[in-house]
């Protein structure tokens, strides 16, 4: 009789997207194919079970210590649970193997506990009420100290009914969302702030993929702030795998503008720089929006107005995932992703340097275009900024 411990894999939200749900299931099972790759070859499998994944180590019992981290981090992935496996489809023998296997979660103190069924194969003759009433009884049968708690028990075992009988204790949520790249893709202007990362890692927890841009001002801006983005990007690999980075030379952008507007309309017509030349990488990119780390009211650049006067220089969206977030709500979500550490490093992002005392909280988008229409280098500069564009 087959008993093996298993990895089980729970995807809640993708299997209710009835017209995209096989993409979806592929492309989440790909990406736990790449994940595990490498712990073991092909000796890992990664199947499809009536809604759930089992990752399994075809040479025996998985090695969960190497498996679970790397399951932590996938989009799409609602819980995950180490399992034992049975071929044992008798309900004498399922019996007997729930005792044993849940005995090993019992320590000396007395427990309550239930018995949850859930049958993936309909087929199965016995319905999952009396499965776990079987179950439940002949365990109270055999384990001392035990009583059963249908409300507040102190353990659960479940028992999946499915192609095999899949048994388990301990369910970990997981990362949630939707799988990486299933959503599209856009282009993330990423400084080394606290507020970009994390804009990026809530939208490829939507399934977007992502290409980071950062627009680099050397020598106004050290080198070492344009490895602070490098590290950034390598934290939000740790979830969305490999990621792009183009990094901008920027500093002939912002000194023309530095020389030939006032100052207070300095930031702006900074941000619509970024824009602009965002979307000349999204269109090489083939990527459909652009992600900003912007938040209502944050600092004088980030009114409504001012989005207004940025977004018109853009060729695509312009989402804001942040946008109704306090900054501690933010913090909070870089603290937990890892991004904090590294974004909280002294090193001067360029706008900061360029800053004007009094920059506009209200500026009309008519007027600023009308500005921008006036500096005849400008056009040039972003042409040249964009294909001196290169990927780190
Ligand atoms: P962050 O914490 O993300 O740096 P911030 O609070 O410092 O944001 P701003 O400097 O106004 O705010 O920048 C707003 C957004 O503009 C950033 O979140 C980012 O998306 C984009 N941005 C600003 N500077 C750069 C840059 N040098 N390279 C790429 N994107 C940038
Ligand atoms: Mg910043």
């Amino acid at each position: 009789m087959l008993l093996k411990k298993i990895i089980l894999v729970k995807y809640g939200e993708i299997a209710l997207r009835k017209g995209n749900r096989a993409l979806y299931e592929k492309r989440l099972m790909d990406t736990l194919r790449k994940r595990l790759y490498d712990i073991a070859g092909d000796a890992i499998h990664v199947l499809r079970e009536q809604g759930r994944f089992v990752i399994e180590d075809v040479r025996g019992d998985i090695d969960e210590k190497a498996v679970i981290p790397r399951i932590r981090n996938i989009f799409g992935v609602t819980a995950f649970c180490l399992c034992l496996k049975t071929d044992a489809r008798e309900l004498a023998d399922i019996q007997n193997i729930a005792a044993e296997f849940f005995r090993g979660f019992l320590t000396d103190a007395p427990h309550t506990f239930k018995v949850e069924t859930k049958r993936g194969d309909k087929n199965y003759p016995v319905p999952s009420r009396e499965v776990s009433a079987a179950v439940g009884g002949y365990i109270l049968e055999r384990l001392p100290g035990l009583k059963v708690d249908v409300h507040r028990p102190d353990r659960v075992l479940w028992v999946e009914v499915r192609t095999y009988v899949y048994l388990y204790v301990h369910s970990e949520p997981g990362e949630g969302g939707l799988p990486y790249g299933s959503s599209g893709k856009a282009v993330l202007l990423l400084s080394g702030g606290i507020d970009s990362p994390v804009a990026g890692y809530l939208t490829a927890k939507r399934g977007v993929e992502i290409v980071a841009v950062y627009f680099h001002s050397p020598p106004y801006t050290p080198e070492r702030a344009a490895e602070k983005v490098k590290d950034l990007t390598a934290r939000l690999c740790a979830y969305t795998g490999a990621l792009k980075l183009y990094v901008v030379p920027f500093t002939d952008v912002q000194l023309y503008l530095y020389e030939n507007v006032q100052h207070s309309k300095l930031t702006i017509l900074l941000k619509r720089s970024m824009l602009k030349i965002a979307s000349v990488i999204a269109e090489k990119e083939n990527a459909h929006c652009l992600i900003t780390g912007d938040s209502i009211g944050q600092v004088a650049s980030q009114t409504i107005l001012s989005m207004e006067a940025v977004d018109s220089a853009a060729k695509f969206p312009v989402l804001r995932p942040l946008c109704a977030m306090d900054k501690q709500q933010i913090i909070e979500i870089a603290k937990k992703i890892g991004t904090y550490e590294i974004s909280v490093l002294p090193f001067e992002d360029c706008c900061t340097l360029f800053v004007a005392e009094h920059p506009e909280s209200k500026p009309k988008v008519s007027v600023i275009e009308g500005i921008e229409k006036r500096l005849s280098e400008l056009t040039r500069l972003w042409e040249e900024a964009a294909g001196k564009a290169c990927e780190r």
